[in-house]
């Protein structure tokens, strides 16, 4: 629900939440995997994407440059993960729908733009904005992904992996942990602690 209020989306498609298993009696713990981008440092998106409308930050994070992208949908078939899908609804475009050169599209300018591609970016409008008032992600939750920062368990956590001093290269340091799909070569940036 964060996600979708952050980033101005009426279906929730960026961050999806999969029950994996039914309980069966006498067990009653139901199990849920949450999914979204896994911002992968090896996506096949990116590879297929004709117009280099998708592509890899020196942060890692993988964006659609809305402006570029033609709504082949090449990269939906690419994802193992299905993270991404066509906008086709009516576009609404607000702070998590721009690129991460933080286009403004006016209402006129949107509706050009119906059709694009869009995933999980890691609310980067948030993050960018967060890092020009000298903040740091995963630890201001004004500059970190609204998934992360409203988790009312703490059970999702942010930050840059190359800092083995960041609170999740500790994490992963001091427990074990899986990325999805890891045979597929993809490299996901998303682990989850077992
Ligand atoms: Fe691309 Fe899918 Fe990996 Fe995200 S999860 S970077 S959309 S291949």
């Amino acid at each position: 629900m964060a996600c979708s209020q952050a980033n101005n989306i009426q279906k929730n498609y960026w961050r999806k939440l999969i029950e994996l298993a039914e309980p069966q009696p006498p067990q009653r713990e139901r199990f849920f995997l949450t999914m979204s981008c896994m911002h992968c440092k090896e996506p096949p998106c990116r590879d297929v994407c004709p117009t280099t409308a998708t592509y890899q930050r020196s942060d890692g994070i993988i964006v659609i440059d809305y402006e570029k992208c033609i709504g082949c949908g090449y990269c939906i078939v690419a994802c193992p993960y299905h993270a991404r899908e066509i906008f086709n609804g009516e576009v609404d475009f607000e702070a998590g729908h721009r690129s991460c050169e933080q286009k403004h599209f006016g209402q006129d300018e949107a509706k050009d733009h119906g059709g694009v591609c869009t995933k999980c970016n890691f609310c980067l409008p948030r993050v960018e904005r967060g890092l020009s008032q000298e903040l740091t992600p995963g630890e201001d939750d004004e500059a970190t992904p609204m998934c992360v920062a409203s988790c009312s368990c703490s059970a999702l956590y942010f930050g840059d992996l190359d800092d083995p001093q960041s609170k999740v290269a500790q994490l992963l340091k001091e427990n074990k942990s899986m990325q999805l799909s890891e045979d597929l070569g993809t490299a996901p940036s998303v682990y989850y602690i077992l």
